[in-house]
C-alpha cells in the first residue's frame, strides 16, 4: 500500500501502487513541481481563477499529458460546489476543462468511456479515485469537509454499483494527498456535520483540540465511508500527505489563502487494443 513518486522531466506526480498494479487505466495526483506559471502559481498549477491565465494552464495540462501518457485534451471536470453531486460523463464531455467549459455543478464524476481523463480540483480537499477493472469504470471525487460528511465517497460508489454494475470487491481507490488531521483544526460545526451521518464511528478520527476546537481527519473519514460501501480494506491507499505541511511540493488553501495554484487528480480508463 503505496504511493510512487514519477519525476518527468522535473514535472512531479504520484500513482497509487494499488490502482497502478491492475492495470488498464492511467491516473496522477499532481503538485506544484514542474509547471510553467509564474508566481504565486509557480509552478504546476491548474486553477485559471486564481491569478493564472488561461495559457498557462493549458500548458500545464500539456505537459502533464506528455509526463503521464493522458490525453488532456479529452479530459474533463465540473464546476465543484462542496456537494454530494455526482454526474455521469459521456464521450461528448471530453475536453471541458476550463472552469467556464465544465458542464456540471458537481463534486464527483464517473464514466465507462476509455480515454476520457476525469478531474477533480484541490488545494487541501481530498481527492479520491476509483477504479472497478472488472467492468471497466472509473470515478474521481472532490470531498472538501462538506463534501466528506455528506458521504460523497459513499453516493459516488453506489452510482457506480447502479449504472455500470461496479462490484466493491474489485473496485480499487486512493485517496490524494490532502490536509490531515495535524493542521485541519475547526470548530464544532465540522464534527457535528460528520457525526450527523456516521454517529460515533467516525469519533476515532476526531480529536478535540485546545479552546474548543478538533482536528478531523478527512482522508481516513473518506476511508470509512468506501469501506461501509464494501470495499476491502486492502484496496483502499491514503496518501500519506499533508498539503498545509509540504508548502514546497503542494498548493495548500490554508495556508497559502486565494491567490495560489491548484492541483488536481485525474484517472482515465485506457483505450481498448
Ligand atoms: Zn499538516
Amino acid at each position: 500500500m503505496a504511493f510512487t513518486e514519477h519525476n518527468v522531466n522535473g514535472l512531479i506526480f504520484d500513482t497509487a501502487d494499488g490502482l497502478s498494479a491492475v492495470g488498464g487505466i492511467r491516473h496522477a495526483f499532481t503538485t506544484r513541481l514542474g509547471g510553467v506559471s509564474p508566481a504565486p502559481c509557480d509552478s504546476l498549477n491548474f486553477f485559471e481563477n486564481h491569478g493564472d491565465s488561461v495559457e498557462n494552464v493549458r500548458e500545464n495540462y500539456r505537459l502533464l499529458g506528455e509526463a503521464t501518457g493522458l490525453d488532456m485534451s479529452r479530459a474533463a471536470g465540473c464546476r465543484q460546489i462542496h456537494s454530494d453531486r455526482v454526474r455521469f460523463l459521456r464521450a461528448e464531455d471530453a475536453g471541458r476543462l476550463l472552469y467556464a467549459e465544465r458542464p456540471y455543478d458537481a463534486d464527483a464524476m464517473l464514466t465507462d468511456v476509455p480515454g476520457l481523463p476525469l478531474v477533480v480540483y484541490s488545494a487541501d480537499c481530498c481527492t479520491i479515485l476509483l477504479y472497478d477493472p472488472t467492468c471497466r469504470c472509473v470515478g474521481a471525487i472532490h470531498a472538501g469537509w462538506k463534501g466528506t460528511a455528506l458521504g460523497i465517497a459513499l453516493k459516488t460508489l453506489v452510482a457506480m454499483m447502479s449504472a455500470y454494475g461496479a462490484d466493491p470487491m474489485t473496485i480499487r481507490a486512493a485517496i490524494g494527498p490532502s490536509i490531515g488531521a495535524c493542521c485541519f483544526e475547526t470548530d464544532a460545526d465540522v464534527p457535528d456535520a460528520i457525526r450527523a451521518e456516521l454517529s460515533e464511528s467516525a469519533d476515532r478520527f476526531i480529536v478535540r483540540g485546545e479552546g474548543g476546537k478538533y482536528h478531523v481527519d478527512l482522508k481516513q473519514i473518506n476511508r470509512l465511508w468506501l469501506l461501509r460501501g464494501g470495499l476491502d480494506p486492502r484496496n483502499v491507499e491514503v496518501h500519506p500527505d499533508c498539503t498545509m505541511c509540504r508548502p514546497e511540493r503542494y498548493w495548500s488553501h490554508r495556508r497559502m489563502g486565494a491567490r495560489r495554484g491548484g492541483q488536481i487528480a485525474v484517472i482515465a480508463l485506457e483505450d481498448e487494443a
